[in-house]
């Protein structure tokens, strides 16, 4: 996979390298995203798809990208160690320019809710993006967690962007017993909570690393508004396909938001303006 510079306005695009080349764009938007458990995938109307694009999302929200191609040579986003470190020192290495052209944002305009049984996501108008996210586990090793935060300042960049994917050594069972994942061991590329234990490489990053990757997850899944939003997310044991739900509802009525273009001021605030380098996370 490549990530390649676009030029203002184009937005974030995915190609396969791998197909025809008249079928090989994928727009990294919220209407053409398939309906999935685990990971989010987009699918073009020739029926070519990209999976597991949400931690690849989040980073490009969060370092502030509006314009890339990504260009890929298979059905699925390499899930590294299943955060969105190592695409976000990518960035921060390759560095990041402005363009010369105002950014845009999606400014919610007034409160969208979905549920589903005890699952909650919900916009907010706000001035600048806030991610509050509630989980409740079983497991007692996960438990209940909760975090709110602002992402401006580059706080995805600290905060966020190397927490990693987790499951549950019940959900690694099942999945087995069906005969999916069978490349290597999980705990290469996720952390494995079982009851009380924890089985993680070089153990947990952060004591409440599960909610930390949900708001990445959601930051991922959001950013497919097409835009940075001007918004506060809260999502309450929400995953993937209820935010995409979220936005399919969001964007079902034109009086629910406007796109608007920022400010100098709005658009110091937007996740990812001026983070660098110096402010990754020592990871592993
Ligand atoms: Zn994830």
């Amino acid at each position: 996979m490549a990530v390649r510079p676009a030029s203002a306005d184009y937005g974030i695009w995915f190609k396969r390298t791998d197909v025809l080349i008249g079928d090989a764009m994928i727009p990294a938007r919220w209407d053409v995203v398939e309906q999935t458990a685990l990971c989010t995938r987009i699918v073009n109307e020739a029926g070519v798809s990209v999976s597991t694009i949400e931690h690849l999302m989040a980073a490009l929200a969060g370092c502030g990208i509006h314009n890339a191609l990504i260009e890929i040579d298979a059905p699925e986003v390499p899930i590294l160690d299943g955060s969105a470190a190592e695409f976000v020192q990518a960035f921060l290495k390759a560095g990041i320019v402005s363009q010369a052209m105002p950014v845009w944002a999606v400014e919610v305009l007034k409160p969208v809710s979905v549920q589903r049984g005890e699952a909650i996501a919900e916009l907010h108008p706000a001035a600048e993006m806030r991610i509050d996210f509630h989980i409740d586990f079983v497991d007692e090793a996960i438990g209940q967690q909760t975090k709110e935060l602002n992402l401006a300042n580059g706080s995805f960049v600290r905060e966020l962007c190397d927490s990693r994917t987790f499951c549950r050594q019940a959900d690694v069972d099942a999945m087995r017993a069906n005969g999916l994942a069978l490349g290597g061991s999980p705990e290469e590329n996720a952390v494995v909570f079982d009851g009380a234990n924890v089985k993680a490489a070089g153990g947990l990053r952060h004591a409440d690393e599960p909610v930390r990757h949900k708001m990445l997850d959601a930051m991922g899944d959001l950013y497919l508004a097409g835009a940075p939003m001007l918004a506060h997310y809260r999502g309450h044991r929400a995953g993937h396909s209820l935010t995409n739900a979220l936005l399919r509802e969001l964007f079902s009525d034109p009086s629910n938001w406007r796109l608007v273009q920022c400010t100098p001021q709005q658009a110091a605030r937007l996740p990812g303006a001026g983070v660098h380098i110096g402010e990754f996370p020592a990871v592993a």
